[in-house]
């Protein structure tokens, strides 16, 4: 038998180079173990209204026929999803989440001692794919809290494969506009792939927001994720989606699993496709909210980043943990950003009214006391 110690060596030699995501306590262990009735989640970019009822009606509808596998073609979600976008269902790839597809692309993309160019700071998941296919990652710090993309085309080496594009980006929540991707792909060798990941892209106001499915028809190196997880409210059903020229996505298709996407979550997609209400709530509700928050937080004398995402990157000048802890005492969970190396800053999902007001009390409670 082996020694425990011994086990690490059976593994993927970068294994234990890799930091776990943290997921956060679930909201009801924090109640518990602090005594509190209510406890506001404001730290995975959720959508607080919840998700459509039109995708609560599939779900019951489809709950009773969980004994049989789901479709793993995705045929009536991709169909639907084409016509959306006027693309065609061999453009499509669904996943479970997007995060799924990030792992399928640098499968497929990444070998061995190849490397994937990503914002620093920039989405986690990026960085955990890259060194699960032994590549290695090259981070270019932000510039401005944006990324700055000539700056990534400068990092390219003979060994680059991936380019990681967060648009918004997560956690500033800033992007990148058309004229700097223009630029960017104009001269981009074509055995680069480029991931723009469009978690967000629905609450974008920004109209130099670049239309990168139009990039489509002229590139043939680009993968365009999106998400049901963010606007949609389905978070917890996983499900989110790959745009990509037909050979790309043929290819991902040899490494995904045959039934990734679970039959509840096509279901309930495919309805939240059709409710047009719930998405023009919610972006009225963020839109509202940016600006109650942006204005209280001008009031207590604190910086923020501008969003065009549904969430804010806000800084505390003082180290974010201790008021992290001091707002999970109020109920508040939020997320701080040492995981980025932003000590002093908290990212805050935006909420409702009444969740934001909760906020704004509970900071200026603490502030107050320090
Ligand atoms: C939330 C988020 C996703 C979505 O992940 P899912 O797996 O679809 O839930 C992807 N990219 C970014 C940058 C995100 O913030």
């Amino acid at each position: 038998m082996l020694r425990d110690n011994k086990l690490e060596l059976l593994a993927m030699p970068d294994i234990m180079k890799i930091k776990s995501y943290q997921p956060g306590k679930p909201i009801e262990e924090v109640k518990r173990e602090l005594g509190l009735k209510t406890v506001v989640k404001l730290a995975s970019n959720e959508n607080p209204l919840g998700p459509s009822n039109k995708a609560i009606e599939a779900i019951k509808k489809y709950a009773g026929k969980v004994n049989i596998y789901p479709d793993g073609g995705g045929y009536y979600l991709k169909k639907a999803l084409a016509d959306k976008l006027g693309l065609g269902e061999e453009e499509i790839i669904l996943g479970n989440g997007s995060d799924e597809i990030v792992s399928l692309v640098t499968r497929v993309f990444l070998q061995k001692g190849e490397e994937a160019i990503m914002g620093d700071p920039s989405f986690l998941m990026y960085k955990i794919d890259t060194q699960l296919s032994q590549a290695r990652i090259l981070p270019i710090p932000l510039n401005n809290f944006r990324l700055n993309l000539p700056a990534m085309a400068k990092a390219i080496t003979p060994k680059t494969k991936l380019i990681f594009i967060s648009n918004p980006n997560n956690p500033t929540g800033t992007i990148v506009e058309k004229k700097e991707v223009r630029n960017f792909l104009k001269d981009l060798s074509s055995q680069i792939i480029v991931i723009f990941d469009e978690a967000y892209f629905e609450y974008v106001e920004d109209e130099n927001y670049p239309q990168t499915i139009n990039l489509l028809n002229e590139k043939n190196n680009i993968v365009i994720l999106r998400t049901f997880s963010k606007i949609y409210g389905l978070a917890g059903l996983r499900i989110g989606y790959g745009i990509a020229r037909p050979q790309i996505i043929e290819m991902l298709n040899r490494a995904r699993p045959p039934f990734n996407v679970n039959s509840l979550a096509q279901a309930a997609a495919l309805a939240s496709l059709k409710d047009k209400y719930q998405i023009e709530r919610s972006k009225k509700l963020i839109k509202e909210e940016k600006e109650y928050l942006y204005s209280n937080l001008n009031k207590m004398k604190l910086s923020y980043i501008p969003t065009q995402a549904n969430f804010i990157l806000i800084k505390l000048g003082i180290k974010a943990s201790h008021v992290e802890k001091r707002l999970l005492q109020d109920g508040i969970i939020i997320r701080g950003m040492k995981a980025y190396n932003l000590t002093q800053y908290i990212r805050l999902t935006i909420g409702t009214r009444e969740q934001n007001e909760r906020f704004i009390r509970a900071l200026d409670k603490i502030f107050l006391s320090i």
